[in-house]
């Protein structure tokens, strides 16, 4: 599997995983610099051969507005609630066919809530066509954990594969702490994916 490469900003915090093109692209503008390379690989382009990069620092320092990292996708938001249903409990697994998992916003957009991450929550379709435009305690649904902003990082690196030499970066940033947390979700990620037997009744 080809993992992006991890870009670290100049001051060695982990931004994102960017295509290995994009990465070149970013090296050969001289806008980034080489950290790490897979050694026993080699990028061949027109002109010259490259080693293929695996972490890279930007050479300028970016801001990176909070409001930006910190916007919820679904793929975040999933990943936040552990892929379950945040209504009903049931996980990606466990679903029926045609049943999918939903953004539910608790405040329903419609009567003025907003895409926050205090506000959205993982529902399985199901459970999201019955909420309709109810607050849940209006129809009796209730919500197995409120919903809280998550601190991005977690989240950043929960949906996707380090490799060794990335999580190295991630634990000289945040500690080895934050990259406990990560792996335990990307594991818990993988679990879902993995099919599971008998689960549905
Ligand atoms: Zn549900």
């Amino acid at each position: 599997m080809t993992a992006g490469c991890l870009a670290l900003n100049s001051s060695f915090e982990p931004l994102t995983l960017v295509p290995l093109r994009r990465a070149l692209r970013l090296v050969i503008d001289g806008k980034a610099e080489i950290v790490e390379a897979d050694g026993e690989r080699l990028v061949r382009s027109a002109r010259q051969n490259f080693p293929h990069p695996v972490v890279i620092r930007l050479t300028r320092f970016i801001h990176v507005p909070r409001r930006f990292r910190r916007q919820v996708t679904n793929t975040f938001l999933f990943a936040r609630d552990h892929y379950t249903c945040q209504y009903c409990g049931r996980n990606t697994m466990q679903l029926r066919h045609r049943e999918s998992l939903t953004r539910d916003h608790v405040v329903p957009l419609s009567r003025g809530g907003t895409n926050v991450w205090t506000n959205v929550v993982t529902a399985c379709s199901g459970c999201n066509t019955r909420k309709a435009h109810h607050l849940p305690d209006e129809i009796g649904m209730q919500l197995l954990h409120a919903p809280v902003e998550p601190h991005f990082v977690h989240l950043s690196w929960a949906v996707r594969r380090l490799t060794p030499i990335q999580a190295k970066y991630i634990r000289l940033f945040y500690g080895a702490g934050v990259l406990h947390r990560i792996e335990a979700l990307e594991h818990r990620g993988a679990t879902h994916a993995m099919p599971t037997a008998g689960k549905r009744a």
